[in-house]
């Protein structure tokens, strides 16, 4: 399935969501921003599509740190508008790195402004297409996806990847989210979709079976909540690995107990000795090919 020839997208490393570039007659458009320390990549894949035209505007469908990272770069360079979920603006307005998830994941974001917002049931103009813009909690309780009927085509943020969704991050501070995840994927279940362009990994056409995959795994973790847990810790030390690229194995226990999100995390569900959890997490990330040990360090392996 083909792109409209006025989209680009830039299918990142996990460290990044995805950039979506909108190349219209009368205005250019780029959604999600990718993380901090890949911000100068960005600014160079969207200015080599632009050819010397301006970036006009910034959307982000959500504010976790992988997807708007880029933001403050992006508007240093281009002076582009910024729209931001509504449901985010105080926290943004204020910078408040609690609120905002960088500090509980010990991630970076520079801080960025915005000027505009938008909420679910708001249409968009990217490029010459109209979005609508659904509200899509679950991942993060304040998500929104893009939806074009004209091309049929969903940008479905962490909402549904080809093979899963993210996080259901709201569960780990034993807030709702999975009931949510399921809404949001009935919500996508009944849109009429060609094209699935997710925040992470290629775009992909197979709707259903990707629906399948999300509702089985939403499924897997409703029936045991410990599981969701469990993921959420491979996650959050896979991304320090991403951004650090290798670990000195001693230094994993203190990087772990740092982050507040694993420390509620593992006080919740997992109840184990920080020892033990870094261990048990260097263990599950070598097992799953995402990691090797050498040296006394912890690599990333992709
Ligand atoms: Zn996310």
């Amino acid at each position: 399935m083909k792109l409209p020839s006025i989209m680009r997208v830039f299918e990142r490393g996990w460290l990044s969501s995805n950039n979506i570039l909108f190349l219209g007659r009368e205005q250019t458009a780029l959604v999600d921003s990718g993380y901090l320390t890949h911000a100068p990549q960005t600014v160079a894949l969207v200015s080599h599509a632009l050819q010397g035209r301006p970036l006009d505007l910034l959307v982000n469908t959500h504010l976790h740190s992988d997807h708007c990272g880029g933001n403050a770069t992006l508007q240093r360079t281009f002076s582009c508008r910024t729209l931001i979920p509504a449901a985010e603006a105080d926290k943004v307005r204020a910078w408040d790195e609690d609120a905002l998830s960088y500090k509980a994941t010990g991630q970076q974001c520079e801080r960025f402004g915005f000027d505009g917002t938008i909420a679910p049931g708001d249409t968009l103009t990217l490029g010459d297409l109209h979005w609508q813009a659904l509200a899509a909690p679950g991942h993060d309780p304040h998500s929104l996806i893009l939806y074009c009927p004209e091309e049929r085509i969903l940008i479905s943020a962490d909402a549904l990847w080809e093979n899963g969704f993210g996080v259901v991050f709201p569960e780990l501070a034993g807030e709702p989210g999975f009931a949510e995840v399921r809404a949001t994927l009935e919500l996508i279940a009944g849109l009429d979709v060609k094209l699935v362009i997710p925040g992470h990994g290629a775009p992909f056409t197979d709707v259903d079976k990707a629906l399948a995959t999300a509702f089985s795994r939403i499924d897997y973790f409703e029936a045991d909540p410990v599981r969701n847990a469990q993921n959420a810790i491979k996650v959050l030390l896979k991304f320090l690995l991403l951004e650090r690229q290798d670990i000195p194995l001693p230094q994993v226990e203190p990087l772990l107990s740092g982050l507040p999100l694993v420390h509620e995390t593992n006080r919740r569900y997992l109840n184990k000795s920080v020892a033990e959890l870094a261990e048990w997490a260097v263990a599950q990330l070598v097992r799953a090919g995402a990691a090797e040990v050498a040296c006394d360090r912890l690599m990333n392996k992709n």
